[in-house]
C-alpha cells in the first residue's frame, strides 16, 4: 500500500512539464542518447560556505573584513546545527548576520515537493537549483520499529544523492541517461542534499524518532566519476570532523560508477576508505556495449582491472551493481560469466554481487526478471562462491527507485 502524500512546494511549472513530456516521448520512441563526457559550459551556483575548505574559509571571511575566529563561528553553527540562515545567530552582530548570509549562504535548493512512503521511511525530494534544473534525493530509514515497510535490521539511515543535474551516460535502461546532461553540480548542491536529509532525521520528521544520517551513495542522478572535483571537495567535508564538516564516517559512503576507469584508479589514491560501487550489468562486452555506452570507451576487462586495483589500494570491498533485465542479461550462463570475469587470483573475497531488479522506465521495452530466474541467477553466483545480495526496492511507488529520479512527474 502507499501512503503516497504531497505536500507544500509549488509544483513544476509549465516548461518543466512539457520538458518531462517530451523526454517520456524519447524513450518511448527508443532514442538513444549520445555519450557526453564533459559537462556543457553553463552558469555556476553562487559561492557557498558549502564550496569551501577550511582554507578558503578563513579567507573568505577576512574578505568580508571579518576576524579570522568567524569562519568556525559560521562553520559551527552549519555544520554542528545544520543551520544555514545566519537570522538567529545571536552570537554574531546583526549586520554582520546579512552580510554573512549574502556572500556565503545563497539559497541553492528549493524544494518542489517531498513525496513519501513506506509508511514515512522513505522520502523523496525534488529540489530546483538556482537555474531551474532539477534533481532530487532520496532518504531510506531502515528497521523502525513497528513500520514494517522499513524493514528489519538496526535503524539505520541512507541517503541517496544526485551528482550532476540529468547523466551523459546515455544508459538506456535509466531515465536520468536518456535525459542528458544538463550540468555539474557544485560541491554545495551535493552536500546541501545531504544536510537536508540530516535535518529532517534530526528533527524527528521520519518515524523512529530523531536520528542522523549513517550512509550516504552516490547513486542519484548522475555520474559521480563525472564530476570528479566537486565530488572530492564533497567527501572532504562529509568526513570532516565538526565543526570543520559533517562528521560522517568515510566507510559510510559510497561512490558508484559506470565506469570511467581513470578516474577509479585517482580515487584509489586518496586515502579515502570509501566504497566504491560499480555498475556493471553485463560480464560480456558485446551486451555491456548497449547497456553501458561507456563500455565502448572501457571495457569489462579494464573495469574490473581497475575496480580490483581499487580493492588492493584500499581494502574496501567492491560493489558490483547488476540491475537484472527480463531475458537480457539475466540467463544462468551470463552469472557464470560474471562469477569468471570477477574471479581474482584470491577468488571472489574482493567484491560483492548487488543485484537490482530493473526499475521499468515509462515506455521502456525492458522489465524486471521473473522471480525464477532471479533465484536461478542468485544459486549460480553463490555456487561459485561469489557473495550476492538482491537490492530492496524502496521508494518505488514515488519512483525514488534508482533510474527514476526526477524523469516521471510529468505523466501525473
Ligand atoms: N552513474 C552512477 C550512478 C547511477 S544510479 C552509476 O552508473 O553507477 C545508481 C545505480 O542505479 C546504477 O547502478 C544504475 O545503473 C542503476 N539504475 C539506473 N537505472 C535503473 C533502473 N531503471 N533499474 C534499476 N537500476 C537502475
Amino acid at each position: 500500500m502507499t501512503d503516497q502524500s504531497t505536500t507544500a512546494g509549488d509544483g513544476l511549472r509549465p516548461d518543466e512539464i512539457s520538458a518531462y513530456s517530451a523526454l517520456e516521448d524519447r524513450v518511448r520512441a527508443g532514442a538513444t542518447m549520445p555519450l557526453t563526457m564533459a559537462a556543457p559550459r553553463r552558469g555556476k551556483p553562487p559561492r557557498h560556505w558549502l564550496d569551501l575548505s577550511r582554507d578558503e574559509r578563513r579567507d573568505a571571511v577576512r574578505g568580508l573584513g571579518l576576524p579570522a575566529f568567524r569562519a568556525d563561528q559560521i562553520s559551527r553553527h552549519v555544520f554542528e546545527h545544520l543551520d544555514l540562515d545566519p537570522s538567529g545567530w545571536t552570537d554574531l552582530p546583526a549586520g554582520d548576520r546579512t552580510r554573512v548570509a549574502e556572500a556565503f549562504l545563497p539559497s541553492l535548493l528549493t524544494s518542489v515537493r517531498p513525496l513519501s512512503c513506506d509508511g514515512g521511511t522513505t522520502l523523496k525530494t525534488l529540489w530546483r537549483l538556482f537555474d531551474g534544473s532539477l534533481i532530487e534525493s532520496v532518504l531510506m530509514r531502515y528497521g523502525v520499529p513497528g513500520v514494517r515497510a522499513s524493514g528489519s535490521g538496526r535503524n539505520r539511515a541512507t541517503l541517496c544523492i544526485s551528482s550532476q543535474a540529468g547523466c551523459g551516460m546515455a544508459c538506456p535502461f535509466c531515465a536520468t541517461g536518456q535525459g542528458g546532461l544538463q550540468r555539474n553540480l557544485s560541491a554545495a548542491e551535493i552536500l546541501a542534499q545531504v544536510m537536508a536529509g540530516a535535518r529532517s532525521l534530526r528533527d524527528g520528521e521520519i518515524p523512529g524518532g530523531p536520528g542522523r544520517v549513517n550512509n550516504i551513495v552516490f547513486m542519484g542522478m548522475g555520474e559521480p566519476m563525472a564530476n570528479y572535483k566537486a565530488i572530492m571537495a564533497t567527501i572532504r567535508t562529509l568526513t570532516a570532523t565538526a565543526p570543520q564538516g559533517l562528521g560522517i564516517s568515510a566507510r559510510g559512503i559510497t561512490v558508484s560508477t559506470v565506469g570511467l576507469v581513470p578516474r577509479i584508479n585517482q580515487l584509489a589514491t586518496e586515502g579515502l576508505p570509501v566504497t566504491l560501487a560499480v555498475s556493471l550489468h553485463a560480464p560480456d562486452d558485446e551486451l555491456r556495449d548497449e547497456l553501458c555506452p561507456i563500455n565502448t570507451r572501457w571495457n569489462v576487462a579494464e573495469l574490473v582491472d581497475a575496480a580490483h586495483g581499487y580493492f588492493v589500494a584500499t581494502k574496501r570491498r567492491v560493489s558490483i551493481e547488476y540491475a537484472l533485465i527480463r531475458d537480457v542479461n539475466d540467463q544462468v550462463e551470463r552469472a557464470g560469466l560474471l562469477a569468471d570475469v570477477l574471479r581474482r587470483d584470491g577468488g571472489h573475497g574482493w567484491v560483492h554481487v548487488n543485484l537490482i531488479p530493473l526499475n521499468p522506465t515509462p515506455g521502456s521495452k525492458w522489465t524486471a526478471s521473473r522471480r525464477r530466474d532471479e533465484t536461478a541467477f542468485v544459486a549460480a553466483l553463490e555456487r561459485r562462491g561469489v557473495a550476492v545480495t538482491v537490492r530492496d526496492t524502496r521508494g518505488r511507488e514515488i519512483d525514488g527507485a534508482c533510474g527514476q529520479l526526477a524523469a516521471s512527474v510529468a505523466a501525473e
